[in-house]
């Protein structure tokens, strides 16, 4: 019998057989011939890990069980204990909650950025083992655009790698490796698989040596991802350019709708002429500027309450990067562990609320707000 799917099945199995000891043999000496037990490598997972490889024009790419186990096979892939590393102030809480709380512990130290001079000279936030620089191509939730050739330059006088996270951006818009980052990552839980329906992260490396290091951690920690994620992550991947280019359709719309309603003290938009940096952001990115916006409304608490319960086409659910649109409230989920004063310094105030624009029909999405304003 032969059969011959179109699709990769998955392979929903932990350990996989050899005929006799030759066979083994040939698992070690070809590698990549055959598979031996899954948290070394899996067909799903190594099919997701290739899709993006390919996408960012990377050496080799390793599938995690999230983005925050990216983000730390990305950290340890260059540290080691006593080193240090330089981080945006403008960063994922989860990624400063694991500088911060954990790797800390672990001996690797860490200092913050400001987003002004991230692509300047970072001598003075240089220690004698500072390993690399980790930013956002596009950051959260003000969706300030990182300069990478800048950044890339700014780190490699140093000896530093740049370890860029993706997630915002997307290869459709960005890919880093074209502006010389070391390493990129992303939360395929976003818009990488795109369905709000999969857990799972992946971590492309330039060099084939930095590929060779984030496989050997992927396995030695553990952080691997499962067949039936990897599956559904590769099978949303499928659509990635034709989601991120509606995403991106509708946001601009969005942010333009925004920019007119009175009560909408500022809209946060890579794609508004206004935005701070706005043309290295059509350039860096391809003229596309992503889907999730932000905008201010008055600081009252009362004021975003009102306006969570009137929308109906963008529920409260803090994570971003579905199909179906959604609403977030950075000041209370995704930077609630920060000071009030950092709070204060990076413009999360009681007033931002972010929105993740999916891909409905525009005018639905329209006449969803132009009512919610109305009241
Ligand atoms: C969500 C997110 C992460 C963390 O990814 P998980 O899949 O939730 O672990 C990291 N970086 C960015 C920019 C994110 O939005």
């Amino acid at each position: 019998m032969h059969i011959h799917p179109k699709i990769t099945p998955i392979y929903q199995t932990s350990v996989f057989k050899f005929e006799d000891l030759n066979e083994l043999e040939l698992y070690f000496g070809e590698p990549g011939s055959r598979y031996l037990y899954s948290r070394n490598g899996n067909p799903n997972s190594d099919e997701l890990a290739d899709a993006v490889n390919l996408l960012e024009g990377g050496a080799g790419a390793v599938a995690t069980g999230s983005g925050m186990a990216a983000i730390f096979a990305a950290i340890m892939t260059y540290c080691a204990s006593g080193d240090h590393v330089l981080c945006a102030a403008d960063i994922y809480g989860g990624s400063s909650a694991l500088l911060n709380q954990e790797l800390s512990r672990l001996g690797v130290g860490v200092t913050y950025v400001p987003f002004e001079v991230l692509a300047e000279d970072l001598t003075p936030y240089l220690e004698p083992r500072t390993r690399l620089l980790l930013c956002e191509t596009i950051s959260n939730p003000l969706l300030r655009v990182v300069d990478l050739r800048g950044a890339a330059q700014a780190c490699h006088t140093h000896g530093l790698k740049l370890v860029v996270d993706n997630t915002f951006a997307t290869p459709v818009l960005t890919r880093p490796f074209d502006y010389e980052a070391d390493l990129v990552l992303h939360s395929v839980t976003k818009y990488i698989s795109g369905h709000s329906d999969v857990t799972a992260g992946v971590v492309v490396a330039r060099a084939a040596e930095d590929a060779a290091r984030l496989k050997q951690i992927g396995v030695l920690f553990g952080l691997t991802l499962s067949p039936m994620e990897s599956w559904l992550a590769v099978r949303g991947l499928k659509t990635l350019r034709l989601r991120v280019e509606a995403h991106c359709r509708n946001a601009e719309a969005i942010a333009k709708f925004l920019k007119q309603q009175p009560t909408v003290q500022a809209v946060h938009y890579p794609g508004l002429p206004d935005h701070p940096q706005h043309l290295l952001a059509a350039n860096q990115g391809r003229a596309l500027f992503g889907g999730m916006l932000s905008f201010q409304l008055e600081d009252e608490a009362e004021v975003v309450n009102q306006f969570m319960r009137a929308v109906k086409r963008f529920p409260f659910a803090p994570s971003l990067a579905g199909v179906d649109s959604s609403l977030s409230y950075p000041l209370g989920t995704s930077h609630r562990s920060l000071t009030q004063q950092q709070q204060l310094e990076l413009g999360i105030r009681v007033g931002l609320v972010r929105l993740s624009v999916g891909i409905e029909p525009i005018n639905e999405l329209l006449a969803d707000l132009e009512q919610a304003f109305a009241k």
